[in-house]
C-alpha cells in the first residue's frame, strides 16, 4: 500500500514538473530584475522570489538573457558555457529556480549565444581551430553593417561579425558542433526547458558563401542541434533569433520551434503612431504564417513589441498609456508564442544606448530587491509595480487581464488563422479557430471610432468575439 501511494505521489510530481508550454515567454535581464543579497545586482535568487509576480502576471515561460560567465555586463560574449556568472549566483540557485518554476507549470529557457564566444574564452588560445581564420580566399575588405568582419591578429585575421571581442566559431569543424551539442545536453540534463538561440542566422557568416548557402548551412546546423536536443527532452523549446527577411526566417525554422518576429512589433507600432491599413497588417501576418507552414506545422512564430536591442515600446509610442494597452491587445491576440520584454508590462521607458533599455525593473513600494546596476535616465515618471498593482486600470492590470483571457481561449494560441472581412479596411480583423472554438478579433488602432459589420468600435479598442460572446479591451 505504501509503495502504491509513493508511486502515485511520484507520478503527480512528475506531471507537476512538466512545464505547461512556452506559450507566452517573458524575457528577463537577470542583472536588472531583482536582487537578493543587497549588492544592487540582480541575481537568480532574486528572480526566484519574483516567481509569484510572474505567475500572477500569467506568463508561461521565462527566457533568461545569458547567465554564463562573461567579461561584459550583458553576457552575450561567453567565457564558460558550463557555469553560472558568479554575480548571478550558483548552479544550485539555477536548480532551485528551475524546480520552483516547474512546480508552477512555468518553463525556463536559457539564452545560448553560440555563434561566437568571448575573445577571452580559453578556446581562443587553446583551440584556435574552433574559430574562423582567413585563408587565401578571404576578402579581408568585406564589410557587414559598415564594419570589416576580418580582424587582424598577429600575422593573420579572424572572423568576427559583431565586434572584435566576439570571434565567430567555425561550424565547419565537427568538434565545434559536438562541443555545442554537449553543452546544450548538459543544461537539458539539469532541467532547462530549451534555449533562445542568439544570432541563429549567422552561424555561417556573411561573405564566404552565397546568401542562400549561408542560410541553408545555418539551417542544417540547427536541424542537427534540434535532433540532439529533442532526443534528450522531447518538449525542448528552441527559439531562434533571426533578424532576417521572411524567406530566410522560414528556412531556419527547419531546425527551430519558433523564430522571433521583428516585423510584427514594428508594424503594430507604426499602426499606432501613424495609422495605416489594418487589412495590410493582417495580409502580412497571413503571408508570414503561410511561408512558415511550408517548413513547420502550426504557427512557429514568436512575435514581440520590442526587445533588449531596441528602444522600449512605451517610448516608441510616445508614453501614451492608451496606445501601450492597444499594442498589448494586438500582441497578445496573435497566434504562436508571443514574447514580453521585462518592464514592458509597466510601461518602462528607455532608448539607446543599450544600457538605457536594460535598466532596473521598477518594483517600488520600498521593495529592496530593486536593482541599482544602471539607474535609468528615462524612468523618472514611470509608475512602479507597487503603484500599478493598486490601480485596476493600470497597464500592468491590463496585461494581467489579457494574459488570463488568452489562457482561457485556446483558439487564440494555436488556432487556424484567417483574414476576416468586416467591411472596414482600417481595422485589423482576423479569425482564429480550433475545432472547438472560433475567435473573431478586430483591432481599431486609430484615434477615432470605426464602423464595422460587428458594430461601432471605439478609438484605440479591440473587440473579440468568441462563439458569439463579446469582449472589448480598451
Ligand atoms: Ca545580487
Amino acid at each position: 500500500m505504501k509503495a502504491r501511494i509513493l508511486c502515485i505521489l511520484l507520478i503527480a510530481l512528475l506531471i507537476a514538473a512538466v512545464p505547461a508550454s512556452a506559450e507566452v515567454t517573458y524575457e528577463v535581464f537577470v542583472r536588472a530584475f531583482a536582487d537578493s543579497d543587497g549588492d544592487g545586482v540582480g541575481d537568480l535568487k532574486g528572480l526566484m522570489r519574483k516567481l509569484d509576480y510572474l505567475s500572477e502576471l500569467g506568463v508561461d515561460s521565462l527566457w533568461l538573457m545569458p547567465v554564463f560567465p562573461s567579461p561584459s555586463y550583458h553576457g552575450y560574449d561567453v567565457t564558460d558555457y558550463r557555469s553560472i556568472n558568479p554575480e548571478y549566483g550558483t548552479m544550485e540557485d539555477l536548480e532551485a529556480l528551475l524546480a520552483d518554476a516547474h512546480s508552477r507549470g512555468m518553463a525556463v529557457i536559457l539564452d545560448l549565444p553560440i555563434n561566437h564566444t568571448s575573445i577571452d574564452h580559453p578556446w581562443f588560445r587553446e583551440r584556435p581551430e574552433f574559430y574562423r581564420w582567413a585563408d587565401e580566399r578571404a576578402n579581408l575588405d568585406l564589410r557587414v553593417w559598415g564594419e570589416k568582419v576580418w580582424k587582424p591578429y598577429g600575422d593573420t585575421w579572424y572572423y568576427a561579425i559583431f565586434w572584435d571581442g566576439m570571434p565567430d566559431l567555425d561550424y565547419e569543424n565537427p568538434d565545434v558542433r559536438d562541443e555545442m551539442i554537449d553543452i546544450a545536453l548538459y543544461w537539458l540534463d539539469m532541467g532547462v526547458d530549451g534555449f533562445r538561440l542568439d544570432a541563429a542566422s549567422h552561424i555561417y557568416g556573411m561573405g564566404e558563401w552565397s546568401a542562400r548557402q549561408e542560410i541553408e548551412r545555418s539551417a542544417s546546423w540547427w536541424v542537427e542541434f534540434q535532433i540532439a536536443c529533442v532526443a534528450k527532452n522531447p518538449n525542448c523549446y528552441l527559439l531562434g533569433e533571426a533578424w532576417e527577411s521572411l524567406d530566410k526566417r522560414a528556412a531556419l525554422l527547419a531546425g527551430l520551434d519558433a523564430a522571433v518576429n521583428f516585423d510584427v512589433g514594428g508594424a503594430i507600432i507604426a499602426l499606432l503612431r501613424t495609422g495605416g491599413s489594418g487589412k495590410g497588417y493582417v495580409r502580412n501576418l497571413a503571408l508570414t504564417y503561410a511561408a512558415y507552414a511550408e517548413v513547420r506545422p502550426g504557427i512557429p512564430d514568436a512575435p514581440f513589441l520590442t526587445n533588449h536591442d531596441q528602444n522600449r515600446v512605451y517610448a516608441a509610442l510616445g508614453a501614451k498609456p492608451e496606445r501601450a494597452k492597444m499594442a498589448a491587445n494586438m500582441l497578445l491576440t496573435l497566434p504562436g508564442n508571443p514574447i514580453l520584454y521585462y518592464g514592458e508590462e509597466i510601461g518602462m521607458m528607455g532608448a539607446k544606448p543599450d544600457e538605457e533599455i536594460r535598466t532596473p525593473m521598477l518594483w517600488g513600494g520600498g521593495d529592496r530587491s530593486e536593482t541599482r546596476w544602471h539607474p535609468s535616465i528615462y524612468n523618472t515618471r514611470t509608475l512602479t509595480v507597487a503603484e500599478q498593482d493598486a490601480d485596476p486600470d493600470s497597464l500592468l492590470n491590463h496585461y494581467r487581464r489579457l494574459l488570463a483571457f488568452r489562457r482561457a481561449h485556446p483558439a487564440l494560441t494555436g488556432g487556424e488563422f484567417d483574414a476576416a472581412d468586416v467591411g472596414n479596411d482600417i481595422v485589423a480583423a482576423y479569425a482564429l479557430s480550433t475545432p472547438e472554438e472560433r475567435a473573431l478579433i478586430i483591432h481599431n488602432a486609430t484615434a477615432v471610432q470605426q464602423e464595422t459589420a460587428e458594430g461601432v468600435i471605439p478609438a484605440c479598442t479591440s473587440l473579440i468575439v468568441v462563439d458569439g460572446e463579446r469582449w472589448t479591451f480598451p
